[in-house]
């Protein structure tokens, strides 16, 4: 059922505001964020804040299937990012 194919991710630079597909929140004009591409069953195009984004990289299928835009919040994310820097040494 899941055969998502991806095509390419492109960081781009807000001209207007576009809603997160992670965290449901408002990318600002002006804020950098990941566009994606890439196919499941259809055309998919998503937009992610970089940080959505790099929450989502130890995600597999089931995760990305049984996920609603929303389900985390940006500040959740947020906060996981920065343990997750301390506890590798990085700051
Ligand atoms: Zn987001």
């Amino acid at each position: 059922m899941s055969n998502w194919a991806h095509v390419r991710d492109t960081k781009r630079k807000a001209r207007k505001s576009h809603g997160c597909l992670i965290c449901g929140e408002d990318i600002e004009p002006g804020e950098v964020y990941i566009e994606r591409f890439g196919f499941r069953g259809e055309p998919v195009h998503m937009r992610m804040h970089p940080e959505c984004e790099s929450f989502t990289h130890d995600w597999t299928d089931m995760d990305w299937e049984s996920f609603s835009t929303g389900d985390v919040s940006r500040d959740e994310i947020r906060a996981t990012a920065s343990t997750a820097a301390r506890s590798s040494g990085l700051d």
